[in-house]
């Protein structure tokens, strides 16, 4: 906007930039995308004269790079922090926004963006008795910035997602004893991470336009580097698949899952990958019943997959033990710990590592009011609508970064944001020099949108009955279900760029 010589104006809740990175401060976060893709690619010095340290960056590095990106660009001046946006109303008569802020901050605005996360509002279960408990209670996504010393402590881990798995073998270093809630299994491979390698470094920054240019085109705008089987599963014969397999198994993070292109169209071909990740759990958990716990009934990947750094191997350790929590669940947290049934684990502290209210949540939290005074959230109350995850009909110049409906949590979050940004720049650069005061979405473009959407994730195990995932807002009790983000980097690209060249096609601008 600075570029284009208008004024912006950025309000953030936190204390400072960072975002997911400034909040998940818990022992463990790291990224599960290589580093050397999660970064910015707007500008080449930026890219290649930044250095990280692992071959996925733990989260202190990335908060540094964040604000080392923040000060380079001279951003921080723009940005009013510990400021929480409390209504944004549009007003027709002048095609304008009016935000108010819970420091009493009344702006009027042409355009509001809304980028305010897809992993942004906490989602702590409401279970009985928690504001009795005598201990600490913490949640990942809400993490203290002094630091938690878990060192003779009792810990209770609720929740075995991605933030639970990353947690529990660094808490479990700490702790006398740690007791892990679990009400599904996940499926976790190993990330294989280590000290970035420094020729790998220099071969991808010799071209690092290129390898961002291939990263691209690929469905999750990620891992170009892999090389995937272009057959089905179903199509080789065992020792082949085995083979492939264990490279990805090594290989570490997402490889795996991207050994065999239909692992998430059939449940055939699925089953495949679901018997050698379960295997894998029985060679690395010592207690076969401890392991069969472990291992996951759902399809893999229908949720989102974690990556981990020893996290079967913490179960073997004499202190760590795994309540099963699925067909009995937490029942009340007393005032010395959790109980379960009729059992009792006393504990000094609780992590809840139970996720967010996932793409919606945050937007939903400001009250924002469209054309006629309507509400988003009444608009929304049967699942999110939008016209490519940028523009919600009723509501003129509102734009949100990776909405609901665009690719957004299934790729390289990085790369979705900057085309976002750029779209949203380039288009309101195009009413300006076109005279135009706004653009909306049509409600017939959105309703095609939504069902293209909805058409491509049917065609998958996405949305498989057995598979409560917060991408169907399934983890949220009341929340609709329904599959938020679209699948597929590269088309959803070239729609984008597709509705720009045919002048904003499906939007009004006027
Ligand atoms: P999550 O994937 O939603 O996992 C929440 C966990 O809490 C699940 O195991 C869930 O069980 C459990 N849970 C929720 N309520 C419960 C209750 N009342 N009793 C017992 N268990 C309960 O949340 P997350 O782990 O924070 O991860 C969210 C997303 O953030 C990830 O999928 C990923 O996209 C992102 N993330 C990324 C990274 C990374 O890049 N390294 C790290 C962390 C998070 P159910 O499955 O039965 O609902």
């Amino acid at each position: 906007m600075r570029q284009a010589g208008r004024s912006a104006r950025i309000f953030e809740a936190a204390s400072g930039v960072g975002g997911t990175w400034y909040w998940n401060r818990y022992p463990g976060a790291r990224c599960d995308v290589e580093s050397l893709e999660y970064s910015y690619q707007f500008d080449e010095a930026l890219q290649q004269e930044w250095k990280w340290s692992e071959r996925y960056s733990t989260q202190p590095e990335i908060l540094e790079y964040l604000n080392h990106v923040c000060d380079r660009f001279d951003l921080r001046g723009n940005i009013q922090f510990d400021t929480r946006v409390t209504t944004a109303r549009f007003d027709e008569g002048s095609s304008r926004w009016q935000v108010r802020t819970d420091h009493g901050d009344d702006v009027s605005a042409q355009f509001v963006v809304m980028a305010t996360g897809c992993l942004s509002s906490a989602n702590t279960p409401d279970i009985a008795g928690l504001a009795t408990f005598a201990g600490d209670v913490f949640h990942t996504g809400q993490w203290p910035h002094e630091p938690v010393d878990f060192t003779g402590k009792r810990v209770a881990v609720v929740g075995t997602g991605s933030s639970g798995i990353q947690a529990i073998p660094v808490i479990a270093e700490q702790a006398a004893e740690l007791f892990v809630f679990q009400r599904t299994a996940s499926y976790t491979m190993p990330s294989s991470n280590g000290p970035l390698d420094p020729d790998e470094e220099a071969a991808i920054k010799a071209d690092y336009a290129g390898f961002r240019a291939r990263n691209r085109l690929m469905p999750a705008a990620l891992g170009s580097q892999w090389e995937g089987n272009p057959d089905s599963v179903l199509a080789v014969d065992d020792d082949t698949r085995e083979r492939a397999f264990e490279e990805g198994w090594q290989k570490g993070g997402f490889a795996f899952l991207r050994s065999y292109p239909d692992l998430l169209l059939s449940h055939e071909a699925n089953k495949h990958a679901a018997d050698f990740a379960r295997a894998k759990i029985r060679s690395l958990v010592d207690d076969p019943a401890v392991a069969k716990l472990l291992s996951p009934h759902i399809v893999v990947g229908c949720k989102r997959p974690c990556i981990d750094t020893g996290y079967y191997a913490t179960f073997n350790l004499p202190h760590v033990h795994l309540v099963d929590v699925s067909t009995t669940p937490i029942d009340t947290i007393t005032e010395h710990g959790v109980r379960v049934g009729d059992d009792e684990y006393e504990v000094d502290a609780i992590v809840f590592a139970t996720g967010f209210d996932a793409m919606t949540g945050s937007l939903l939290r400001i009250d924002i009011r469209g054309r006629d005074g309507a509400a988003l959230r009444d608009a929304w109350e049967a699942g999110p609508v939008t016209y490519l995850g940028l523009g919600i009909a009723g509501f003129p110049n509102l734009f949100t970064v990776s909405g609901p409906g665009s690719p957004s949590v299934l790729t390289n979050m990085v790369v979705s944001i900057e085309q976002h940004v750029d779209w949203i720049a380039d288009c309101i650069e195009y009413l300006h020099t076109h005279g135009r005061r706004s653009i909306e979405a049509t409600p017939e473009a959105q309703a095609a949108w939504v069902g293209h959407v909805n058409g491509i994730a049917a065609m998958t195990l996405f949305n498989d009955p057995g598979c409560n995932s917060w991408y169907l807002g399934a983890n949220i009790p009341g929340k609709t279900r329904v599959f938020m983000p679209l699948i597929g980097f590269p088309p959803y690209v070239e729609k984008c760029d597709d509705v720009v060249a045919h002048d904003y096609d499906g939007f009004v601008l006027s």
